[in-house]
């Protein structure tokens, strides 16, 4: 591993990390592992807006590394697009699930790629924020390849406006799905979401017969925590927004960048094939 010092790497963290890695490998022989990571609130912090987002190096090369050691079996879960994935991870040897998994591509292939919802549904919803967004610059308008998000964190005293809009955007029924995210409403289809998303890279490999691992830290992130533990794997939590679930629970990114480097000490440990 790395040398460079991370976030929570003191001595007494490493072995709360070790600890903690001991709750997520399986104890069945010949069991293995596949790890399901959001970005935002999960392996960093949340920036201003999401292109002031950066991975750390550091961090990079743990993704690396466990990789390698799961056997491409590592997949990061996000609601951003494809595009600013790629942007984030660069020459991924790991599989990307953006638009809150409207669309999954692994290291070769473009798996799966939702529709998107009407367009001329999509356009008015398009237009409506961007008068928003005109009318107050802190408002942040993110166009994905199949939603709109208007993020609101550097105005967070206008929540309450933000929501009525945007539930008068999409009623029920309209076909258009509301996704609430921590300082973010997104408007996207109504036919998929990271569960459906995991669901989907369970049946493939590598992720085929693995014992799935995910860490989320938000409520998009639920439906992933719920078939996760549903199919015998085991759903961390992270951070406040969860913390009250039925989950194995992180305080922060800095706890999961080092559970992350415990459990590649332990895989290393176990060797390959073995765990
Ligand atoms: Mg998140």
């Amino acid at each position: 591993m790395q040398e460079s010092p991370t976030p929570g790497s003191a001595a007494g963290s490493v072995v709360v990390a070790a600890d903690f890695v001991s709750q997520l490998l399986p104890v069945e022989h010949g069991r293995r592992i596949a790890l399901f990571l959001d970005v935002d609130g999960t392996l960093v912090g949340f920036s201003p807006t999401p292109a002031d987002t950066t991975i750390p190096l550091h961090l990079r090369e743990s993704l690396d590394t466990l990789t390698r050691q799961l056997d491409g079996a590592v997949s990061i879960v996000s609601g951003r697009s494809m595009r600013d994935l790629d942007r984030l991870f660069p020459d991924a040897g790991f599989t990307r699930i953006g638009a809150h998994g409207g669309v999954i591509q692994t290291p070769t292939e473009l798996l799966a790629s939702a529709p998107a919802p009407d367009p001329a549904l999509l356009l008015r919803v398009r237009d409506v924020l961007q008068r928003a967004v005109a009318a107050d610059p802190r408002l942040y308008l993110e166009d994905k390849e199949v939603s709109v998000a208007l993020h609101y964190r550097r105005a967070p005293e206008r929540e309450l406006e933000v929501r009525s809009l945007i539930s008068e955007l999409a009623p029920d029924g309209s076909g258009l799905r509301i996704q609430w995210g921590a300082a973010v409403a997104e408007i996207r289809g109504d036919s998929f979401d990271k569960g459906t998303a995991i669901a989907a890279l369970l049946a493939v490999a590598p992720f085929h017969g693995r014992v799935p691992l995910y860490f989320g830290d938000d409520y998009t992130d639920v439906p992933a925590l719920r078939h996760v533990a549903s199919v015998g794997g085991k759903s961390i939590t992270v951070g406040p927004r969860l913390s009250d679930t039925i989950y194995l629970h992180l305080d922060g990114p800095g706890e999961v960048i080092s559970v992350l480097h415990a459990l590649s000490v332990a895989l290393q440990a176990r060797r390959a094939g073995e765990v």
